[in-house]
């Protein structure tokens, strides 16, 4: 018995449950509507709770899902009275036990159980790491096979808390490459018999996994909050948190009012900072990212570097801005880098650096009153707790079985 359909929002054109990336009339998103129209909280400790939202038949079992939590010391410095932290990563003492430290660790437990649900057999992605890292560390207690291409910037960030397994093909780039470049070899690589694209935010899975952060911070507060802050690379977390709160909506004990969207991207890659505020839906390389490749090396955050994020797409970013009457951020390194010595210091956890540029961006919305005092605010911290990790595993980096000299090269060569 199916628990989902897919229904394209262009066309309506609808598809039984399965792994699909695309509608074969448009380029439009398809999304998933669930047969349970309430969520139904499962028994489970971590993102299995969700699973009334969730494109799967099989109930995660998985420790690792989102918390929230009210702020005591950070919301008393900002003089707010209701601000949440939902908090993507580890930190055993709030029960988060995301052990790759990003909330791309929600999407790949889904993932690559409805892969396995459809009989597929192995996914390809591009990663500038935490993806990559969330879907090797899932690959590795599934023993499913996942093929990621990282640029030579992400390498680094490509550990695991436990020993690598050989179900985890990394292929990496040479240096040159940025992380698009490595969106375009995953292309190619997907294209191989046996193989299927991961999609990004085309993939429904991801979209509702990382939408479980909506779910989870309603379900503490007892409603959707007001606002929502997240730093944004492709605007996946934004347009995933806008479709979990079109279904709280929908379920009608979580208020009617959207959640604000107030994203935020890196000096001076602002791409989809750069096309919202003339509220454009098309991203206009010469006029919003000039000199990307140059602009990408001096972004400090560079999880946020998408050259061509889900934005003008219809389901996309631009759409999920019009709908709550988004607002968007371009924060520089030092405002980014005080957030975080912040936030660190109040709350007692590290983040990464994309959730230091969220946390800059609530500073910003601040004092320019995008926030009421009392308002519920949803501080979207989609990375820390990579110090606190240390404390308690030891980390294996993993060794790439190929490297790419540029997109383009002949797969032959690659050997894998
Ligand atoms: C990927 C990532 C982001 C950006 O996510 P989007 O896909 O652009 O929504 C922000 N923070 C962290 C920690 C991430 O890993
Ligand atoms: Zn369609």
């Amino acid at each position: 018995m199916g628990r989902f359909k897919l229904k394209c929002l262009k066309c309506g054109r609808e598809y039984g449950q399965q792994y699909r990336l695309t509608c074969e009339n448009d380029d439009s998103f398809l999304r998933a509507e669930y047969f349970e129209k309430k969520l139904e909280l499962r028994n489970q400790p971590g993102i299995g709770r969700f699973h009334s939202w969730l494109p799967i038949q099989e109930e995660l079992t998985t420790a690792a899902g989102p918390i929230t939590y009210k702020s005591e010391a950070l919301a008393r410095e900002l003089g707010l009275s209701n601000l949440y932290i939902g908090f993507s990563g580890y930190w055993p003492e709030k029960e988060a036990f995301i052990k790759t430290c990003s909330f791309k660790e929600l999407e790949a437990y889904p993932t690559m159980q409805l892969l396995k649900e459809n009989g597929e057999k192995a996914i390809v992605l591009a990663s500038a790491g935490n993806t990559g890292r969330a879907f090797a560390h899932v690959s590795a207690l599934t023993g499913t096979d996942v093929y990621i291409v990282v640029p030579d910037s992400g390498i680094s960030a490509l550990w695991l808390p436990e020993e690598p397994t050989a179900s985890i093909h990394l292929i990496s780039m040479s240096p040159g490459n940025d992380y698009t470049d490595a969106i375009n070899l995953a292309g190619r690589v997907a294209k191989l018999p046996g193989m299927v694209p991961e999609g990004g935010a085309r993939n429904v899975a991801r979209r509702d996994g990382m939408g479980t952060v909506m779910l989870d911070a309603a379900v503490t507060i007892g409603k959707m909050p007001d606002h929502y802050f997240q730093a944004v690379g492709s605007g996946t977390g934004g347009i995933s948190a806008w479709e979990a709160a079109l279904r709280l909506r929908a379920d009608g004990r979580f208020g009617q009012k959207l959640p604000k969207l107030q994203l935020a991207q890196n000096l001076p890659f602002i791409p989809m900072y750069s096309a919202w505020k003339e509220k454009r839906r098309e991203i206009i390389p010469e006029l919003d990212m000039k000199d990307a490749k140059k602009q990408v090396e001096e972004t400090y955050a560079t999880v946020l570097t998408n050259r061509a994020p889900p934005y003008g797409v219809t389901g996309g970013l631009y759409d999920a801005l019009v709908d709550t009457d988004g607002i968007m951020y371009a924060v520089t390194r030092e405002e980014a880098l005080e957030a975080k010595a912040l936030f660190e210091s109040l709350e007692g956890i590290d983040i990464l650096p994309p959730s230091a540029v969220a946390a800059a961006s609530l500073l910003k919305a601040i004092e320019t009153g995008k926030v009421g005092r009392d308002e519920n605010i949803l501080l979207n911290i989609a990375g820390g707790g990579y110090e606190r990790l240390k404390e308690d595993f030891t980390l294996f980096l993993i060794s790439p079985v190929a490297t790419a000299r540029n997109p383009d090269v002949p797969l032959e060569e690659l050997n894998i």
